[in-house]
């Protein structure tokens, strides 16, 4: 099955179409192969690369590179988070293991940006926890004394004080975290892309159909070509399960968001010209909101079972509605059809909220599953895992190996009955803050 994404994502749009696109035509061989070129696999080809100057390293995407979750995400870069799955940790071990982890992310993004100038609108401005419900301030309240334990800056805030700093009065409750940072998501998958090393190629719009592994040689077929490597990594996230890889352990989620043109002098005044901000829910299905450094409103408010391959545009519509009615609540003072595009997106999601960073059989790697936050970890674990196939070890390795692996999901029809179940749960309890 083909992946086709709309080609509406407002962070794809703002950048230059490339040029240069190589299919897959005919057969072709390598040392190392990597499949998917979003931050994982971009940074599994980069670093393996780096290590091996002399030996064919081809990376392949089924569709434009970059043009997955990674360039349609909402762009926090985040060191800590409240909700992260179905089951976030809340123990204080596993949170400071996730938020270890979260840490290094960071700095591995930060690292990339300052090595290659990296201009992808990169702002150290934290981000909120926000809810529109009073009694919300409780879970606030327990997550702050996490976060204290834990050493994380952070202050609670009320209604007042939020009404001046995002420009709307519809939160009243929020914890602002120092850490963590915004920025531009397709900007910085791009710059992954331009700075590919040369004994890196990379195949587009060629999609992996079926792989084997016959001794020492794994043999992928793809719609014009085969390729055979000698070992494989596989970067799909949303997709690992589609291609048999730790099938029992990760199902995709799609997700749609919307953002809106770039509001007018005279609308931001009318929301008080707040400062670039970037909102997060309380509750797992609440809406995550943002406003750009450009003065554009991001807003998404959806996360669902749906064919993970394709979304129709009557389906993205409906969702977009859902989107605009989030905005109008939010900021009824702006005019009712500001939403300039609409998109979706596909991530992979864990029962226990851990990642996958595995040697699944000899020659062949898999790095995924980030429960939506994979901009940092993503950037990391490609880089790691790269090192861990090359059978080298590093401390970022043993901090992410520390982890508790991703636990057994039940079969199908089970999964699906049981996900929607919470998904309808977790909606009911966020009305409200949709
Ligand atoms: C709407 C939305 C909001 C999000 N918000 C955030 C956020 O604010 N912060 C954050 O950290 N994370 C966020 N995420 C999650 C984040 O985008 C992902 O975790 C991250 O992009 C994962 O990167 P990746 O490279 O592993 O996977 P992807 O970017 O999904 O790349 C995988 C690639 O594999 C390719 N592929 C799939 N199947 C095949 C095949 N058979 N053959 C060849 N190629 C294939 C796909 O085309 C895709 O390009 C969000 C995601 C979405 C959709």
């Amino acid at each position: 099955m083909e992946v086709t994404n709309d080609n509406s994502c407002s962070w794809i749009k703002d950048l230059t179409p490339r040029t240069n696109i190589k299919t897959l035509q005919s057969n072709d061989d390598s040392e190392w192969l990597i499949i998917g070129a979003g931050y994982t696999g971009l940074s599994a080809a980069r670093k393996l690369g780096q290590l091996y100057p002399n030996q064919k390293i081809i990376i392949v995407d089924a569709q434009l590179a970059g043009e997955g979750a990674s360039s349609r995400n909402s762009g926090y870069l985040v060191d800590t988070t409240l909700n992260d799955g179905f089951t976030s940790n809340k123990e204080l071990d596993s949170y400071k293991k996730k938020t270890d982890i979260y840490d290094l992310g960071i700095n591995f993004v930060k690292k990339f940006i300052n090595e290659f100038q990296v201009d992808c609108d990169w702002n150290e401005c934290g981000k909120y926890f926000a809810s529109s419900k009073i009694e919300d301030g409780k879970i606030l309240k327990n997550f702050s004394d996490t976060l204290i334990k834990l050493g994380f800056k952070h202050n609670l805030l009320s209604n007042n004080e939020l009404t001046k700093r995002l420009g709307t009065s519809f939160y009243n409750v929020a914890l602002h975290t120092k850490g963590g940072v915004l920025l531009h998501p397709g900007k910085l998958v791009r710059a992954m892309i331009d700075v590919l090393p040369k004994n890196v190629c990379l195949y587009e719009n060629s999609s992996l159909l079926n792989w084997n592994k016959n001794k020492d040689i794994i043999s992928c077929k793809f719609k014009n070509g085969k390729i055979k490597t000698k070992k494989i990594i596989f970067a799909t996230n949303g997709f690992l399960k589609s291609l048999g890889i730790k099938s029992n352990y990760n199902f995709p989620i799609t997700l749609t968001a919307s953002m809106t043109r770039t509001l007018t002098d005279e609308e931001f005044k009318s929301i008080g010209e707040p400062k670039e901000w970037g909102v997060l829910p309380v509750r797992p299905m609440g809406a995550t909101v943002r406003m750009t450094k450009d003065k554009r409103i991001l807003i998404r408010n959806t996360a669902e079972i749906h064919n993970p391959f394709k979304m129709s545009k009557s389906n993205l519509e409906k969702r977009s509605i859902s989107q605009k009615i989030g905005i109008r609540k939010r900021f009824p003072q702006l005019p009712e059809d500001i939403i300039q595009s609409s998109w979706s997106g596909v991530v992979s999601r864990t029962r226990n909220s851990s990642q996958i960073f595995e040697k699944i059989n000899d020659n062949v790697f898999a790095a995924g599953c980030y429960n939506g936050s994979g901009i940092g970890v993503g950037t990391l674990f490609g880089e790691q895992i790269a090192i861990k196939a090359s059978e080298e070890n590093t401390k970022e390795i043993e901090t992410i190996e520390a982890r508790n692996k991703p636990t057994w999901l039940p079969p199908q029809p089970f999964l699906n009955i049981g996900v929607k179940t919470r998904l309808i749960y977790e909606r009911i309890r966020a009305k409200s803050d949709t």
